[in-house]
């Protein structure tokens, strides 16, 4: 007896001895390698600064008015911003092609000098959302002033993406300026309905590239960002590119029950039968996992974090179901490991004291890449699992995207650029939970990544698509230095 329990003693001692020595290796792999990444443009990050102010004087507003009618808005400001961006920027306008689609998105060709080569597509957009009603007065500078002040650019649209979209013509003006010539072609696409899901304007290049049998090497839009202290435990900056889009579905529940007054109700009414419905639905959740995108992230951030995490983390293959656990704690990194359930209307009964037949809820779904559209239609129904309750799908859905690949010559060269621009300590892929217009290119790229060069702050979150967007000039700086070194690499690979 006393030698099989000093047997397990000694088992047990060398488990917590290759639990310690795996996290202590996972650490020693901290660093990210040193990038020679060189940039033969001088960018001047004030001059750039106040073009972006310029920019973003242009209220180009993509409202609910250009999602449900779209022929009533007034497009005069995209047209105004077309032929700005003409006169700011005529190297660009004389050398690349431009094409405008859909009445106001506009698409750039640059030629390379080796037509048998893929072309790369940079994207960005030129509408952004309004600003909340009532929330004018919480303003520090007005959202369309494009002031430029004490470091900062202020305004609609900095983050959100007309920043990246000036940052990329801003280097793609100076190396032409240089006289620089990719040999592969180097295309941008600028669309003017992102906000609304970019039916008219990605939606109708996307098709024309698959009309005219242009594959893209890869495709690079807006995702993730470079964070400043984001990463819980992570020191310095850290760049998230986006290699997968987490896909959308919208259900309708309706429950049915018979009506009439309700002074003598049957045992189950059809609120009491939704209620339940969706109770059920709750306590159901997709299970989690760590695979695909979220393993990649995972892998990313094991080396740079403090020791107790990377006890779990870098010990996966015991301790999986206490990291899934622990990341579970956060909506953020729970989003990352499984579809996402959230009711987000409910409707029934218009007068008190009467029952009403029929009570519908709407419940919106953020499909993991591990599922489909069928999936979660299948797992509400056996959750609900209550004839007198429909299930139907509410709106367009779609499929969550593929997953790109991060061992690629795009996702390297994405790579080097922010940490040769930013001096970024960590480059993690991971899973996008909203939505982007690059997703409408699945079908003509062989890569996606998703990423603008924006270094974001804790307090900054609520700045994107909120209040006092803005960032610094010595970011905008950064950005174009970020595609003039993007572009000198991607151009000759
Ligand atoms: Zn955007």
């Amino acid at each position: 007896m006393k030698k099989v329990l000093l047997g397990l003693g000694g088992l047990l001692v060398l488990l917590v001895a290759v639990i310690v020595v795996r996290a202590y290796l996972a650490g020693t792999d901290t660093q990210v390698a040193e990038v020679d990444m060189p940039l033969s443009i001088t960018v001047d990050a004030q001059a750039a600064a106040e073009r972006l102010g310029e920019a973003i004087q242009f209220k180009t507003i993509s409202s609910q008015q250009t999602a449900d009618d779209p022929d009533s808005v007034d497009y005069t400001a995209f047209v105004d911003f077309r032929n700005w961006l003409a006169a700011t920027y005529p190297g660009f306008h004389a050398t690349a092609e431009r094409e405008v689609v859909g009445g106001y998105s506009l698409l750039f060709t640059w030629k390379g000098s080796d037509p048998s080569l893929d072309p790369i597509l940079l994207m960005s957009h030129i509408d952004v959302v309004p600003v909340i009603p009532g929330t004018e007065d919480y303003w520090e500078e007005d959202a369309f002033s494009g002031k430029v002040s004490d470091g900062f650019i202020w305004g609609r649209g900095t983050i959100d993406t007309k920043g990246s979209l000036i940052a990329m013509v801003e280097a793609t003006e100076l190396l032409m300026a240089a006289g620089y010539t990719p040999k592969r072609t180097i295309m941008f696409a600028f669309g003017h309905d992102e906000e609304v899901g970019g039916p008219r304007g990605n939606v109708a290049i996307a098709n024309l590239m698959k009309e005219r049998g242009t594959r893209f090497y890869w495709v690079a839009d807006e995702g993730g960002v470079v964070s400043d202290g984001l990463l819980p435990g992570v020191d310095g900056l850290a760049a998230m590119i986006g290699v997968a889009e987490k896909g959308y579905v919208t259900l309708e529940l309706t429950a049915h029950a018979k009506g009439g007054h309700s002074s003598m109700p049957p045992k189950k009414t059809a609120i009491g039968r939704l209620v339940t419905a969706i109770d059920r639905l709750q306590r159901t959740p997709f299970i989690p996992k760590i695979d695909g995108a979220t393993e990649q992230m995972v892998d990313a951030i094991t080396g740079p974090s403090p020791f107790r995490s990377r006890l779990i983390m870098a010990n996966r293959w015991l301790l999986d179901d206490v990291l899934i656990s622990a990341l579970s704690v956060s909506p953020t990194s729970d989003a990352q490991m499984r579809t996402t359930i959230a009711p987000t209307i409910i409707d029934g009964g218009s007068k008190e004291n009467v029952l009403p037949p029929i009570a519908t809820a709407k419940v919106n779904f953020r499909i993991h890449s591990r599922d489909s559209i069928a999936d979660v239609v299948a797992h509400v129904k056996e959750a609900v699992d209550d004839p007198q309750v429909d299930v139907e799908i509410f709106n367009d859905a779609r499929e969550p995207s593929f997953v790109s690949d991060t061992d690629t010559d795009g996702y390297s060269m994405l790579s080097d650029a922010i940490v040769a621009s930013f001096d970024a300590q960590l480059i993690a892929p991971y899973l996008v939970v909203g939505g982007t217009d690059s997703r409408h290119y699945s079908e003509v790229a062989d890569d996606i990544y998703r990423f603008i060069p924006i270094v974001m702050g804790k307090n900054d979150m609520a700045r994107f698509h909120g209040t006092n967007e803005r960032i610094t000039v010595d970011n905008m700086g950064r950005a174009v230095e970020f595609y003039g070194r993007l572009l000198e690499a991607a151009g000759n690979k």
